[in-house]
């Protein structure tokens, strides 16, 4: 503003006092013989009194001096008509001549005399915006301390809290630009909290199921120590094994959901057959070996967008349920295929199958359907169920072969092409 206002001010000065100039010179041009006669206005003064004084001279036709009003400035006659900008005793002069007759009148005055004017009305223009920046001032210091005062408060809540403690943030009586910020964090916090109860709820599961298969084996190895025979021994020997594989696989589903439940990879472009046809290969041994006829019925081009890895467990977890749950010399049918554009996978069996009230609860964590002789964790079809869940797949259960067993449908959201 000040350099707009200084150069706006220079040129509308320059241009009020060249114009004044002007007019001074004409006018005089006119009547000049009245004020030579009369003498009029001479000073004995060296230096023009400031911008309202100004230095007339009268040049005859031989550019002599014929009149001035400060004889004691020696200022040259005009080598031309009109204005000039011209350098006398170290300082810029600014001149307008004009001549009739042969006689030249020519009005001076120093550049600085109109600077000096100049840098005045720039000071008194830009001194109302320069009163109004401690008014600003304030009122922006009283805004910001008002918004930031409700931060402190909420953040020094904050601080004060322990790690457990995830209650909402009191969102009442906060001004109006935190509002969102507030809200986000309240919903952070309240999606923290269901996470962390969960956690909990699986540590003290997992705890409990741990339990069981460590007191077999406890009960096991007391067993062990007090057979008598070798026959007696290698049962015993054989019964800890097995409890011991019972742990280990324990342990090894619950790693399992530990980790979906923590890891992030990027998810992709999965060709389903494939990895179908691989999974159903894997397991033809142990489905071999209970006599089982396990194959694909259907086999048709599907693709899914999953997490790579995903979709193997899926797929494993539900055939081996159907290899364990169906008795020898029965049959695994699996289908895979594309329907409406969403990727389907199907494993039929003709085994137990399972009770329609008890199909909803066999997702749950360690549920498992009561009387059931095989041993298990319950904790299969748990995994299988968070991992459809994060990929937007649904699963349903419902009977498997000739009105037997259980058949279990698993239908993907459409894939990205
Ligand atoms: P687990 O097999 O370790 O018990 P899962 O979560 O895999 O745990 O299965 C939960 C329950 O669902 C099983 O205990 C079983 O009763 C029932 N189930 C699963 N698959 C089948 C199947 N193909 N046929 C009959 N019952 C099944």
């Amino acid at each position: 503003m000040g350099v707009v206002s200084y150069l706006s001010a220079r040129d509308e000065i320059n241009e009020v006092f060249d114009a004044n100039f002007k007019q001074i010179a004409l006018l005089l041009d006119r009547q000049k013989n009245v004020m030579v006669d009369a003498g009029a206005g001479i000073s004995n003064k060296k230096k023009l009194k400031g911008e309202e004084d100004f230095l007339i001279q009268f040049w005859s036709p031989d550019l002599k001096l014929s009149y001035s009003t400060h004889p004691l400035i020696p200022f040259v006659a005009p080598d031309k008509q009109g204005f000039q900008t011209r350098n006398f005793n170290g300082e810029e002069w600014r001149s307008y001549a004009t001549s009739r007759n042969g006689m030249t009148v020519q009005v001076s005055q120093p550049q600085s005399a109109r600077d000096a004017m100049i840098v005045e009305i720039t000071l008194k223009m830009l001194l109302p915006v320069l009163l109004q920046f401690p008014i600003l001032g304030l009122l922006t210091w009283l805004a910001v301390k008002r918004s930031l005062g409700a931060l402190v408060l909420i953040s020094g809540s904050l601080q004060k809290r322990s790690a457990t403690s995830l209650q909402p943030l009191p969102s009442e009586s906060i001004p109006e630009e935190i509002t969102p910020l507030v809200m986000a964090l309240n919903d952070l916090l309240s999606r923290l909290e269901e996470a962390a109860k969960l956690q909990r709820q699986f540590t003290a599961d997992a705890a409990h199921e741990l339990r069981t298969p460590l007191a077999a084996v406890q009960l096991q190895l007391q067993l062990l120590s007090r057979t008598k025979n070798e026959d007696e021994r290698q049962e015993a020997i054989e019964n800890l094994t097995q409890g011991v594989h019972r742990s280990i696989r324990l342990v090894e589903q619950l790693l399992a959901f530990a980790r979906l439940e923590s890891e992030a990879q990027p998810a992709a472009r999965i060709d389903a057959l494939k990895v179908c046809r691989e999974v159903v290969k894997l397991l033809t041994g142990p489905a071999i070996q209970k006599n089982i006829d396990l194959g694909i019925s259907r086999q048709e081009p599907a693709f899914l967008f999953t997490i790579p890895g995903n979709m193997q467990a899926v797929m494993t977890n539900i055939i081996e349920n159907s290899l364990l749950y169906t008795p020898a010399n029965g049959q695994i049918d699996v289908a895979m295929y594309t329907e409406d554009g969403r990727a389907v996978f199907e494993v039929s069996d003709n085994g137990p199958g399972i009770p329609p009230h008890e199909r909803s609860r066999i997702f749950d964590r360690f549920y498992r359907v009561p009387g059931n002789m095989v041993q298990g964790t319950g904790l299969g079809l748990a995994i299988v169920k968070s991992i459809l869940d994060k990929d937007g797949a649904d699963i349903t259960v419902t009977t498997g072969i000739n009105g037997k067993g259980a058949r279990f449908k698993v239908v993907y959201p459409p894939s990205p092409a």
